[in-house]
C-alpha cells in the first residue's frame, strides 16, 4: 500500500493531478472537497451545515472531514492505497489521519507539495469558477480568503511531512502533462 498526501493551495491542481495519478497508481482519490460538495448538492443535513463556512472560504470542522475519510478508507477494497487531496489540512487532522492510518497497519509515504504564486492561483480559479459553478470561485474576497486560511492552518502541515523526511516541493506552474511527470518522478521512489 502507499498513500500519498497531495499538497498546494486552493487552486494549484491538486485535484486534476490526483485524478491522472490515482488511476496511474492504482490509487484511491479521496477529495474531502468533492466528498463536501457531493452533500451540497444532495442537500443533506451536513451538507446543509457546512454551505455557509464552505462559501465563506473557511474550514469545516475538523470532526467532520476526520469522519468522511475514516469510512471511506474502512470500505475500500482493491487499491494499493490513496491519495489523500485537500485532507489533512491542519496539523490536528495530520495527527487524526498518522493514527487512523496507523491502526490500519499503514503510514503516509509520501507528501507532493505544489508550489504556485498567488497571481496564477487568482487567475486559475477565476477561470475554474466560469466552468465550475463554485460559489467559492467566484469571489475575489474569498479566494484570497481560502488563500490566507491555507498559508496560516495548512502550510503548518507540510513543515510537519519535513520533519517527517516525507515531504517533496514540485513546481506547479507549467502544463498539466509536465506538472505530471514531475510528481510521478516523486512518485516512483516510492512505489
Ligand atoms: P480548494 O480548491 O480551495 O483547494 P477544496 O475543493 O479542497 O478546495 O475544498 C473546498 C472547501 O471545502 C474548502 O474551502 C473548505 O471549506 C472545505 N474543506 C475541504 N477539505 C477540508 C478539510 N480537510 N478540512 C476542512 N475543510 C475542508
Amino acid at each position: 500500500m502507499i498513500n500519498v498526501l497531495i499538497f498546494g493551495p486552493p487552486g494549484s491542481g491538486k485535484g486534476t493531478q490526483s485524478v491522472t495519478l490515482a488511476e496511474k497508481y492504482n490509487l484511491l482519490h479521496l477529495s474531502t472537497g468533492d466528498m463536501l460538495r457531493a452533500e451540497l448538492a444532495a442537500e443533506t443535513a451536513l451538507g446543509k451545515k457546512m454551505e455557509a463556512i464552505m462559501a465563506a472560504g473557511e474550514l469545516v470542522p475538523d470532526d467532520v472531514v476526520i469522519e468522511m475519510i475514516a469510512r471511506k478508507i474502512d470500505c475500500t477494497t482493491g487499491k494499493d492505497g490513496f491519495i489523500f487531496d485537500g485532507f489533512p489540512r491542519t496539523v490536528q487532522q495530520a495527527e487524526a489521519l498518522q493514527k487512523m492510518l496507523e491502526a490500519r497497519s499503514m503510514k503516509i509515504d509520501l507528501m507532493l507539495v505544489l508550489e504556485v504564486n498567488d497571481a496564477e492561483l487568482m487567475n486559475r480559479m477565476k477561470k475554474r469558477a466560469l466552468v465550475s459553478g463554485r460559489a467559492d470561485d467566484a469571489d475575489e474576497a474569498v479566494i484570497n480568503n481560502r488563500i490566507d486560511v491555507y498559508r496560516a492552518k495548512t502550510e503548518p502541515v507540510i513543515e510537519y511531512g519535513r520533519q517527517a523526511g516525507i515531504s517533496r516541493q514540485v513546481d506547479g506552474v507549467g502544463s498539466i502533462g509536465d506538472i505530471f511527470e514531475r510528481l510521478c518522478n516523486h512518485l516512483e521512489t516510492v512505489v
